[in-house]
């Protein structure tokens, strides 16, 4: 059985208005350069799609898929690279684009692991963050909403593939 959704956690028009205001200071903040987005799959593709239309500099998209509630919880920090990068990164301005960021520990090795490959820049979009349960100190310049711990779908972000079409942000329900 599928579970419930609960309340709506952030409107659609919040997150537009959102989206909206993230993509005028990446704008602004890579004037004159081109950018370099990566989509972290699946979860993020939703929130790139809206963001990369806000974003008036030159821009190319690529995307990475990580293993993360897969096999036990993630407490080693070690994420398993299912699709990596198609581009080479090494002197891009790059910009990587998540849906949440829970422990922290996901982005904190595709960080380091994408640092590695030497990029000009590397920064970090967030749409969601649970801080409460944050595990490893991780900057993100670009912040949507902070959300309490709970399991939340919607805009991209699923329940076992499901839900991801929602326009708005919910909490799923507690049994
Ligand atoms: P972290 O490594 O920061 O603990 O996990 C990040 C990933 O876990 C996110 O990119 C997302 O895929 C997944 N995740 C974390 N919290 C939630 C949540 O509340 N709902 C869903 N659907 N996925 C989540
Ligand atoms: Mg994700
Ligand atoms: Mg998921």
């Amino acid at each position: 059985m599928m579970p419930e959704i609960g309340p709506v956690l952030v409107p659609a028009g919040e997150i537009q208005r959102k989206v909206r205001e993230l993509g005028e200071r990446i704008t602004r903040d890579y004037a004159g350069q081109n950018l370099l987005l990566v989509g972290i799959l699946r979860g993020a593709f939703v929130v790139l799609s809206d963001l990369i239309r806000q974003i008036e500099i030159p821009c190319e998209v690529d995307f990475m898929e990580v293993s993360s509630y897969g096999a036990g919880t993630t407490s080693s920090g070690v994420v398993r690279i299912l699709k990596d990068l198609e581009e080479d990164i090494s002197g891009r301005h790059v910009l990587i684009v998540e849906d949440i960021i829970d422990t922290g520990l996901t982005l904190s090795y595709l960080r380091r692991s994408l640092l590695a490959r030497k990029p000009a820049s590397l920064e970090i979009c967030a749409l969601l963050s649970k801080p409460a349960r944050r595990q490893v100190d991780i900057q993100v310049r670009y912040q949507g909403f902070e959300v309490p711990d709970v399991f939340v779908v919607g805009y991209g972000i699923d329940y076992a593939g499901f839900y991801r079409n929602l326009r708005d942000i919910y909490a799923l329900k507690q049994p």
